[in-house]
């Protein structure tokens, strides 16, 4: 690691130089290469004469290295080889890859900034396949076609109506209709769906009449206003209420940059949501590219080679897709721009959301960051005049904002004479959508039976053999399993300590939680979203899709039911122990708390009904649950704003999170109060906390000890961390490694 920091800083700043290659003089040339090998973050090496011409910045390219060849890629050319080094001849010049110089230029900043090694995060923004040069095949496109008369089953059916009316390639087509090649074939084989071994349809755009593309007054001024300053860099906070139609805004958009023959790169937080945003662009554009990590190698290779030939016009998918190499970028677009899982919390370690931002001033491009719960960072540069306020307050289907009900479950227990679960206020709403033939969502953060299971003898908590978490309760499998490592065991005949039969099952999952509801309200026909039931089958797409059918009354689910879609029907809104999330020990808990349940709220009433949202809580003053509830954005985010001021959090401060882990606690400690004794003299206007254990002390096996650091500003930070690399200080050493994470999201 002290090694990868110090390289770090020496090749900052970041700045590819593309035009070395025209200007190329006679004489020794030399190509600095990003290798795809630990180390620095670049070596120097020859070009040889017959590549003097040809090899350009962003070429891939193999080079002897060690003992071995290594893959990397062309970071800058220059006439000057450090003196007194011979230089070893570049090997392979591997034509067939090339990154555009604007991707280099934002990898680049990124391994700069987030602290990692230049060569790993080419190797996480480049896909595997397309590094390894994964010989192609020809893509399947398949699309339904409408006059074929044959009799379908049931399920050929549904498949049948997920797919969209252009082309699309043979493996997209599974994902958004969830089933198997063999069931498109059948389809193929009775003529239900037509199959193309080209993409003839690709190369023209084709629009839907059928869809109103009409803006509101309030989506006009916001489609106005970014357009103005196309192909100028200008960061809009796009706010507008859950069902305000930013969705159409960002069409508009983007029709406008594709006609100008610019490209558009569209993110969402969640897999889950792209099926049905895609959607929504494809029948719109035909050269749209869904960005998946699901692919196989030989479609992964496919498709970024197709996006690098600009024969895709419109990118989308999660945080991964700002890699895409479209090869002349016109507008970005952050879709549910405060969602966490921008973040990536494995290596490389980075914000997406910040690193589109970085990448849209570098381009010189608008941005747009769409939200009804503004992240507090973007709040914060929005007030500040650095982003450009635009707002939706309006919805234009006429859907009305819900009632809100804010329920205190201690009174509700004293009520009900027993340990309620679920409010009688909740029973009655959903009973009545119910017979209306409407439906509900229930939220609960927390999947499984029940969380905890305990002996009831000694008091003993059951606990993962490999983490420092106790393990959860699932009825339907009847085991015990750990939410972290996937570890799974049968539920033991006798507590482990005292071997008494005397274990029972404690607090709630969703998985308890719908079977609660289905007794509270009979017939009511629900569907279950968490973890568990989608699983890796894919299904989310399928069941939210289920739901929007009219297949089930009620959605009970995890955190996944509160996202960015779109259930006219739904006029009940549940949410089940809303404080509970504010316990935990994080800054961000109460702004989390904030988004979840307001965005939740937001399912309601998106069509003509009117909707209710009973929020369920003991801490029933709470700000975050009250501000949600009656959509006093300003009250909250001014006040949390105060609070971190206060605090020195961000916004208002830079962090940065050592995390060092190893098999031996010992070890791990020792090695982070070494190092934390080391830096303290580096601070200056820093603050270390820590080193302590981590919240959670053992992961797979693994000891966990953490530090935070707090500055004045994230330069603060940067500055202090280029210190710690010219001090030559070994983060991690021999069986402890070091995770250092920028703008950390998770700090226990
Ligand atoms: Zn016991
Ligand atoms: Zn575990």
């Amino acid at each position: 690691m002290s090694d990868q920091l110090g390289a770090a800083q020496h090749t900052l700043p970041f700045v590819p130089d593309d035009t070395a290659a025209e200007e190329a003089p006679e004489g020794d040339w030399v190509a600095d290469i990003a290798v795809d090998a630990p180390g620095k973050d670049v070596y120097s090496y020859r070009v040889p004469p017959e590549l003097m011409q040809s090899l350009a910045v962003g070429d891939g390219v193999e080079v002897p290295y060690g003992g071995r060849r290594v893959r990397g890629f062309v970071w800058r050319r220059h006439a000057q080889p450090p003196s007194g080094v011979r230089l070893r001849a570049i090997a392979v010049h591997r034509q067939e890859i090339h990154l555009p110089p604007h991707l280099l230029a934002v990898v680049g900043w990124a391994a700069g900034y987030y602290r990692c090694h230049l060569g790993s995060f080419l190797a996480a923004a480049v896909p595997a396949p397309v590094r390894e040069g994964v010989r192609l095949r020809p893509t399947r496109m398949v699309a339904p076609h409408a006059e074929s008369g044959a009799t379908l089953t049931k399920r050929q059916r549904q498949v049948l109506e997920l797919l969209p009316e252009q082309p699309i390639e043979w493996a997209a087509a599974l994902r958004l209709a969830c089933c198997s090649s063999s069931v498109l074939e059948r389809l193929a084989a009775v003529g239900a769906v037509h199959v193309e071994e080209h993409r003839t349809i690709d190369e023209h755009h084709l629009i839907s009449k059928e869809e109103s593309f009409a803006l509101s007054d309030e989506q006009q001024v916001a489609v106005d206003a970014v357009a103005a300053s196309l192909s100028q860099h200008n960061v809009f906070l796009l706010y507008g209420v859950t069902g305000s139609g930013k969705t159409l805004v960002y069409l508009d958009l983007a029709q406008r940059v594709i006609s100008q023959g610019q490209q558009v790169l569209v993110l969402l937080p969640e897999i889950s949501l792209t099926p049905q945003l895609a959607a929504r662009f494809r029948r719109r554009f035909a050269r749209v590219a869904v960005w998946h990590s699901g692919f196989s190698a030989g479609e992964r290779a496919e498709q970024w080679q197709r996006v690098a030939s600009g024969a895709v016009d419109l990118v989308i998918g999660t945080r991964s897709a700002l890699f895409a190499p479209l090869p002349d970028i016109g507008l970005i677009v952050v879709d549910e721009e405060h969602d966490p899982s921008y973040k990536q919390d494995s290596e490389p370690r980075y914000q997406g959301r910040d690193l589109a931002v970085v990448y849209a001033r570098q381009l010189g491009i608008p941005i747009i960051l769409g939200t009804a719960t503004p992240s507090l960072e973007s709040y914060h540069n929005a007030i500040h005049g650095r982003y450009t306020p635009l707002t939706l307050k309006q919805r234009p289907g006429g859907g009305a904002l819900p009632t809100p009900l804010l329920v205190d479950m201690a009174q509700e227990c004293r009520a009900q004479g027993r340990k309620a679960v679920v409010s009688q206020a909740l029973i009655d709403h959903l009973r009545l959508s119910c017979e209306r033939g409407e439906q509900g969502i229930v939220l609960l953060n927390r999947r499984g039976w029940a969380p905890i299971v305990e002996c009831l003898a000694c008091g003993h908590v059951v606990m993962c053999p490999h983490c420092d978490i106790g393990l959860t309760y699932h009825k339907g499998s009847d085991q015990l399993r750990c939410h972290y490592c996937g570890y799974e065991t049968a539920y033991p005949d006798a507590c482990p300590a005292c071997h008494e039969p005397a274990l029972s099952s404690k607090g709630l999952g969703t998985e308890q939680l719908e079977h609660l509801l289905k007794q509270a309200v009979p017939g009511m026909r629900t569907l279950r979203v968490d973890a568990d039931t989608v699983g890796r089958k894919h299904a989310h797409a399928r069941m939210l899709s289920r739901f929007a059918q009219g297949e089930a009354d009620c959605l009970v689910g995890t955190q996944m039911v509160a996202k960015g879609l779109d259930f006219p029907k739904v006029t009940t809104v549940g949410v089940i122990q809303a404080d509970r999330g504010l316990s935990i020990p994080d800054f961000r808990a109460a702004e989390r708390t904030f988004q979840l349940v307001a965005q939740v709220a937001g399912r309601a009433g998106r069509g003509s009904h009117p909707g209710t949202v009973v929020v369920q809580a003991f801490d029933t003053e709470a700000p975050a649950l009250r501000c949600a509830l009656s959509l006093a954005v300003k009250r909250f985010y001014t006040a949390e704003l105060q609070q971190r001021a206060e605090h020195s959090y961000p916004p208002h401060a830079g962090m940065l999170r050592f995390l060092w882990s190893g098999p031996s606690l010992r070890r791990v400690q020792n090695h982070a109060e070494t190092v934390a004794g080391a830096i303290t003299p580096l601070l200056n206007d820093c603050r270390l906390l820590g080193p302590t254990p981590s919240g959670i002390t053992m992961i797979k096996d693994q000891q966990r000890w953490h530090a935070l650091v707090k500055g004045p500003s994230r330069r603060a930070i940067q500055r202090l961390m280029d210190r710690i690399a010219a001090a030559n200080i070994a983060l991690d050493c021999s069986g402890v490694r070091c995770a250092v994470d920028v703008d950390p999201i998770t700090i226990c």
